[in-house]
């Protein structure tokens, strides 16, 4: 753990430098309120040098950044191999802000951020066109160019890991970045851009602008210079993006929130989807788009698997986000602990049964950080507001039904779609459900595995596009048709149908 407070700056044209406004906020231990852990710096007087700075090197293709495709590809590799490199130190400061737990960044978030780039390493010098030689003889080339500058605007449950899924395949592509990542955990993002300096990026290719998303998100939103605008965050905030994106007319990739349900059949081998159940609710804290918020059991199997539900969140642990032994963390802040538990008072409102948990933890560091009790609220009917809306904290709501018509229903019955949990042993019943379930990513039991080569995106109010695999590759891409004229001769025979000499 850092001795003294981290020192966020900002990163702009291959130099970390200091805001103009002179101004930093403080951050503070999510698990330890008394422990001053960060200083920000306040980039709203500095969006507009940021993205000056992404749109030089685009325009002047810096170093070849927008043609030399080999030199995009060993750029990186090279930082996936630095990211590996400084795996405990990226871990340790992305635990620490975020407050998820290190065994989640150790194990999950920083090898994955490797992956995201040695994926798209792989993927740089295979972006190709197509050509076809026309009937005429004439010959159509379809060629793909990178867009240019690319804005990430980057949420707080998963810093890094979220910021190298938009900007790897960008970078892969040709394009320059501006990230702003969000206000509480800003640090991996500027230790991302001095990597992808040492790794041979060139400058200006990577800026990160930290500042609030009213002030310097809402910049880069509206800023000419930026042709694509990749965001992460809640729906609300991507409703206000695509609305306020529209006066420019950039491409706006939306990855938003989630309701998700796993889905468990009374035939599904109940020990593997108990398992599984309980780390989709609470990995990560539970604040995860991809949390499978919503269990939904068949009846007849439904008592019991609670019970095998509730055996497993009793033995979660719930601690200090650097103790190795710990299995959930502090949430992000005070503001988050306190929008949860106001979920679990309108359970208590609407009458559903808390079967487990359900409050704040105080006593020794409890009481200084923002932690609570893994919580499963039982009897929850999709009228409920737990049943409808994102809580983003570690509680788990339970639904029964009948056949597989009530289970796609109720799994539909939200204004979200991005992923959902299959559990079956007949995979026709599992494929089936999956068919029918709207949601960009269905785990047929399994879930939460989240590779790179899964597409990520939603359907419905969960999104617009898709990050992860090569189809993130087509955000950044333009796509340039080349007509070439094979006829001899001074003029095309059917100019004559209107040209008169
Ligand atoms: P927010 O939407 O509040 O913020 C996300 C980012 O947008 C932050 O960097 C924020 O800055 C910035 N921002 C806020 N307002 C604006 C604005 N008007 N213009 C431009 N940028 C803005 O989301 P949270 O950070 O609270 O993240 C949680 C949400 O993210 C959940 O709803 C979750 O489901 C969703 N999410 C979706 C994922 C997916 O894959 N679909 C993955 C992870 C999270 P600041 O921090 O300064 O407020």
């Amino acid at each position: 753990m850092p001795d003294t407070p981290v020192i966020v700056n900002l990163f702009v044209n291959g130099e970390e430098v200091k805001p103009s406004s002179g101004k930093y906020s403080e951050r503070f231990d999510p698990g330890n309120n008394d422990r001053l852990i960060g200083v920000i710096a306040d980039g709203s007087e500095d969006v507009g040098a940021a993205v000056d700075a992404a749109r030089d090197a685009f325009d002047s293709n810096v170093g070849g950044w927008v043609t030399d495709y080999r030199l995009r590809a060993r750029v990186l590799l090279k930082t996936a191999e630095l990211i590996r490199e400084n795996a405990e130190a990226l871990a340790e400061m992305e635990s620490l802000f975020s407050g998820k737990t290190i065994r989640t960044s150790k194990l999950g978030d920083v090898p994955r951020a490797a992956e995201l780039f040695e994926f798209y390493a792989g993927a740089a010098d295979k972006i190709i066109g197509t050509s076809q030689v026309l009937r005429t003889g004439d010959l159509v080339a379809i060629v793909k160019q990178p867009v240019g500058v690319v804005a990430a605007i980057t949420p707080w449950n998963f810093p890094l890991v979220i910021l190298c899924r938009q900007v790897a395949p960008a970078l892969a592509a040709g394009c320059t970045v501006v990230a702003k990542p969000a206000s509480h955990t800003p640090a991996t993002a500027v230790e991302l851009a001095k990597i992808l300096i040492r790794a041979g990026a060139p400058r200006g290719v990577f800026n990160v602008v930290t500042g609030s998303g009213g002030t310097v998100g809402r910049e880069l939103v509206k800023s000419d210079k930026v042709d694509v605008l990749n965001f992460t965050g809640e729906t609300s905030t991507g409703k206000w993006i695509m609305e306020n994106a529209a006066g420019t007319l950039k491409r706006v990739v939306l990855e938003l929130g989630g309701k998700n349900p796993n889905i468990v059949f009374e035939d599904a081998n109940l020990e593997r989807a108990a398992n599984a159940v309980t780390y989709g609710a609470y990995a990560n804290n539970g604040e995860s788009c991809a949390a499978g918020s919503r269990l939904l059991v068949q009846s007849t199997v439904k008592d019991k698997f609670v019970k095998m539900l509730i055996e497993r969140v009793r033995m979660l642990r719930v601690g200090h986000q650097l103790d190795e032994s710990s299995d959930l963390g502090p949430l992000v802040s005070a503001e988050q602990l306190e929008r949860v538990l106001e979920f679990v008072r309108v359970s208590a409102s609407e009458g559903l049964d808390i079967v487990y948990g359900g409050k704040r933890l105080s006593g020794d560091i409890f009481s200084k950080g923002h932690y609570m009790q893994p919580t499963v609220i039982d009897n929850t009917p999709p009228s409920s507001k737990l049943f409808r809306e994102e809580i983003f904290g570690p509680v788990l709501t339970v639904t029964e039904f009948t056949d597989e018509d009530e289970a796609i229903s109720l799994a539909n019955a939200t204004i979200y779609g991005l992923a959902a949990g299959v559990w079956s042993g007949d995979t026709g019943r599992a494929l089936r459900v999956a068919e029918k379930v709207k949601a960009g990513a269905i785990w047929i039991n399994t879930y939460y595995t989240l590779p790179v080569e899964l597409p990520w995106g939603g359907f419905k109010q969960s999104g617009i596009g898709r990050n992860n695999t090569v189809l993130a590759l087509e955000h950044y891409l333009e796509v340039k048709g080349i007509y070439v004229d094979a006829q001899p001769g001074p003029m095309r025979p059917y100019y004559k149908l209107v040209l008169g000499y």
